[in-house]
């Protein structure tokens, strides 16, 4: 449920809840106190009705019974005088907290209550004869008291008054506690419900932003791998997923700087070993010309030659390492260009050929696509992959068999993919997911004594990517490897 619902469905709850349980409990306190009173006014009396007119509560109670002896009175009065139907009236009257008179001829010839009839007879009479409102009078004498009257006259001719005398304090005690027992009721129906609300809201707002801030802590202090996971589908759920999405983004930074400085580290001590091998032994050799050792003329050659060989070592590491500088800050501008990809790439390995000759290898040119098609690239720069791919493949020949290098070109849809095959010493399949990160060396036993930076094939994946191209590799130890890419066709 979102937030918004949330707040909703609350303040629904606090609003609607407790009404329904005033008026369940006002509705239930009513018809008890109705059916105490008088049957005959359940239906009649709601909770708005005591509320609103207590006191024609008082009028009604009396009513049917008053109805009955008014009919009698006026059908003949005989029945004014039976004192057993008059005990019945009475009976019914005494269960609605009032009871009945009958007077004949000043005589009072029925009392319902004589107790109560001897404490306020005196003020009963009088008051009724100055009253001309026969609907009941008002009297208090030590109590409040509701009188109603009904005038007759006996077939004797003699006067006749029926009087019904109500105490009004119980009836409006009983009312009293019904409007006390909605009162409680609503104050008891609203601190539940707005405490359950609460706890509702506390639940499902405050402790998860107790655990975000938490966590906040936690990542401010540092700890990266401290997780927010979400236990709600509102907006503070997704606020969570956010906040979690955030740390595990920082961490991946944080960790792939950590992993650039291990492997810039590792970096330096490689470059400082690999300028070191060849800087010893140009050192060794001009010490040796220096000191004569290399009297004859063809040895003055040979020292030589080593040294412009160790030199030359050293000029491509660190020409590597400048252009991947370059790449990298994004110094080097791409001129994109449409050419032949057959002829583009046969003469890369035609380039090549000569020199590997010379190295006893072996290198073919294989394409599998028409001779019209071809490529968007930066020449240059795919050179540079060409050249860093076979002087891989040269570098991790195996030294016991005739190396053989293949360079083949298929079609893949709306690319030429290029491969680069050899039967060198392969990579291992842990290595494998790892050699086109930058300053990634595999193998370092079986690699030994083979100078590289660990950034060749970064660099490949770096320009065959901004070419909008792939790159992938596949290798098996012991039999070579061989490594593809692609590039967009052009019109
Ligand atoms: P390096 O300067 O070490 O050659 P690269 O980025 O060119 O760096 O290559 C990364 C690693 O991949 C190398 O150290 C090597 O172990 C492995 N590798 C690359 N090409 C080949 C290949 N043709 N045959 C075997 N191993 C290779």
């Amino acid at each position: 449920m979102t937030l918004r619902k949330k707040l909703m469905v609350a303040f629904l709850g606090i609003l609607v809840l407790p009404m329904i349980l005033v008026g369940l409990i006002g509705f239930v306190t009513i018809k008890i106190q109705m059916h105490q009173l008088n049957r005959e006014y359940d239906s009649n009396y709601t909770f708005f009705s005591v509320i609103n007119e207590p006191l024609q509560i008082m009028y009604q109670i009396t009513e049917a019974p008053l109805e009955e002896l008014r009919e009698n009175g006026h059908n003949g009065s005989q029945k004014l005088k039976d004192m057993d139907y008059l005990a019945d009236v009475n009976d019914t009257l005494r269960k609605r907290y009032s009871y009945l008179v009958v007077i004949k001829n000043k005589n009072p010839i029925f009392i319902g209550d004589k107790e109560d009839y001897s404490e306020h007879g005196e003020e009963i009479l009088p008051a009724i004869g100055v009253s001309s409102y026969k609907a009941g009078t008002y009297i208090y004498v030590d109590e409040p008291l509701l009188v109603k009257h009904e005038d007759f006259t006996y077939l004797d001719g003699e006067d006749g008054v029926c009087l019904i005398v109500t105490r009004v304090s119980p009836i409006v005690n009983n009312i009293r506690i019904s409007i006390l027992a909605i009162l409680i009721t609503g104050i008891f129906a609203l601190a539940v419900t707005a405490l359950s609300v609460s706890a509702w809201l506390f639940r499902g707002i405050l402790l998860p932003i107790d655990t975000l801030r938490k966590a906040t802590r936690e990542i401010g202090s540092g700890n990266l791998n401290y997780k927010v996971e979400r236990n709600s589908t509102d907006e503070i759920g997704q606020l969570c997923d956010d906040f979690e999405e955030m740390r595990r983004h920082l961490k991946t930074q944080i960790d792939s700087k950590e992993q650039y400085e291990i492997d810039s580290r590792e970096m330096i001590s490689n470059i400082s070993h690999d300028l070191k091998t060849p800087l010893t032994a140009i050192k060794g050799y001009a010490e040796g010309m220096l000191d004569g050792v290399a009297e004859s003329p063809e040895k003055r050659q040979k020292y030589l030659k080593t040294i412009v060989a160790r030199a030359t070592d050293m000029t491509g590491l660190v020409d590597e390492l400048s252009y991947y500088s370059k790449l990298d800050t994004n110094k080097l501008p791409y001129k994109f260009e449409t050419v032949p990809a057959n002829a583009y790439f046969s003469d890369c390995v035609e380039e090549n050929a000569l020199e590997l000759e010379m190295k006893d290898f072996e290198i073919s040119f294989e394409s599998q696509i028409a001779n019209d098609i071809s490529v968007i690239m930066d020449c240059e720069q795919i050179r540079r992959v060409m050249n860093n791919l076979i002087g891989n493949a040269v570098k991790y020949r195996n030294e016991d068999i005739h190396g053989v290098l293949a360079v083949k070109l298929t079609d893949a849809d709306d690319s030429v993919r290029i491969s680069v095959i050899d039967n060198g010493i392969g990579i291992s399949k842990e290595a494998l997911p790892h050699i086109f990160d930058r300053f990634y060396r595999a193998d370092k036993s079986r690699t030994a004594g083979r100078a590289g930076t660990g950034l060749g094939l970064a660099i490949v994946k770096k320009i065959v990517v901004e070419h909008g191209g792939r790159v992938f590799a596949r290798s098996e130890i012991g039999k070579g490897t061989t490594i593809s890419f692609t590039v967009k066709k052009g019109a």
